[in-house]
């Protein structure tokens, strides 16, 4: 399975710099490509794009030999995977990346780890802040990232690991509600930290004092620094918060069944819009499929016309309409009164109910795993993770 360990970098000064022009080429060779598929109004491949990037690289910036050829080819996969992704319905078009703002590259070929450090092409030796004792498996790529005043590495490795024994318990659907972060089919709910809505509250001030300063003073200048940390603080906060929410979730229930949300409106939802779509819903989607694998439970998203919230999870009645206003959740058919986000959880909890290990694996389970793009059609039973039908049959062998 592939995993990824993340360090953080003490690059000394002259590593630092070869860092930044590192990122720099990848911003730029982004920007390039980007631009020429707007001028062209096409997509244009990795491939072409990298091989146009040589011809123009030689007249133009020959000086960027020093610098990695991984770094803008890279760039380009990045830029193709943005298209991809904006095909498919799952984001906004690709936009132009701003010097400073999540400087990042990626690296492939010979990468290695070693006491304390980590070893990259072109780069060389650099030091980690933390120790790499734990490290296993066979590095795939490197990825690069500064974030405030901290450089980063996140190493992609490919590892042998053990099936995990399935966790044996209920399924639980889960509405990213209106007014929680989340509503469980259980009756939990699960807010998002209070420090991070202060942080948020401060991140608005700051950033209105920022405006505010003179262009190209020093006050300004460190007015920047100080919102680069804070936003560093809240990134760090957000994700600690998706991975406790994520884990014990993937740890606890044999199944998690989530709506498919390239097609829920997040920016509906004020908890949403702030807490996830900020880092990016492909992040919390990530951190479910590759934990509930690594936990033996499995992921399960719901097809893309499931009515989650109109229908009634007590009787199965679909409404025809359900304004945002209705908080509260009222049957006509069968007279049942919830809450809203408890209804859709409910809901998204029937697609997995009765499927316990035993009946999945004697039925055959179609098993294959979630498509990129989100789209799953069929039975929503046969949509799993493929780790889930290998350890269900290994068990009962
Ligand atoms: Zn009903």
């Amino acid at each position: 399975m592939i995993q990824a360990f993340r360090y953080e970098l003490d690059p000394t000064r002259p590593e630092e710099e070869c860092l930044r022009r590192h990122a720099g080429v990848a911003r730029f060779a982004y920007n390039w490509a980007l631009e020429r598929c707007r001028k062209t109004g096409t997509t244009i491949p990795a491939v072409a794009l990298h091989r146009e990037w040589n011809r123009w690289k030689r007249t133009n910036a020959p000086w960027w030999e020093e610098v990695s050829k991984c770094a803008p080819q890279e760039a380009f996969r990045n830029l193709a995977s943005a298209w991809a992704r904006h095909r498919h319905g799952l984001a906004r078009p690709p936009r132009f990346h701003r010097r400073g703002v999540r400087d990042s590259f990626r690296l492939t070929g010979s990468l290695s780890v070693g006491d304390r450090c980590v070893r990259l092409p072109r780069i060389g030796e650099v030091r980690t802040k933390e120790s790499t004792e734990k490290f296993r498996g066979r590095i795939l790529s490197a990825t690069v990232r500064r974030e405030a005043d901290r450089w980063f590495v996140s190493l992609s490795v490919d590892r042998e690991r053990p099936d995990p024994v399935p966790v044996v318990g209920p399924g639980v659907g889960v509405d990213l509600g209106l007014s929680s972060f989340a509503v469980f089919s259980d009756g939990g709910r699960l807010e998002s930290p209070k420090a991070l809505a202060s942080d948020l509250r401060r991140l608005r001030h700051r950033s209105r004092l920022h405006s505010r300063k003179e262009l190209g003073s020093a006050s300004r200048a460190r007015s920047a620094r100080s919102l680069a940390r804070l936003h560093y603080r809240i990134r760090c906060r957000r994700r600690d918060f998706l991975h406790k929410a994520t884990t014990e979730l993937a740890r606890t229930k044999s199944a998690v069944v989530v709506e498919d949300l390239a097609v829920k409106n997040l920016v509906r939802n004020r908890h949403l819009s702030r807490a996830i779509s900020d880092a990016g819903w492909s992040e919390f989607r990530r951190m479910w499929e590759y934990k509930t694998v690594g936990h033996g439970s499995r992921l399960v998203v719901a097809p893309r016309n499931f009515a989650s919230s109109k229908t009634c999870s007590a009787c199965g009645n679909v409404k025809e309409t359900l304004s945002l206003a209705e908080r509260v959740y009222r049957c006509e058919a069968c007279g049942a009164e919830m809450d809203r986000d408890l209804n859709a959880a409910r809901n998204l909890a029937s697609l997995v109910a009765g499927s316990s290990p035993e009946t999945v694996n004697a039925g055959g389970a179609d098993v294959r795993p979630v498509l990129a793009d989100g789209q799953t059609v069929g039975k929503p039973e046969s949509v799993l993770i493929s780790m889930y039908g290998r350890t269900a049959s290994a068990a009962s062998s």
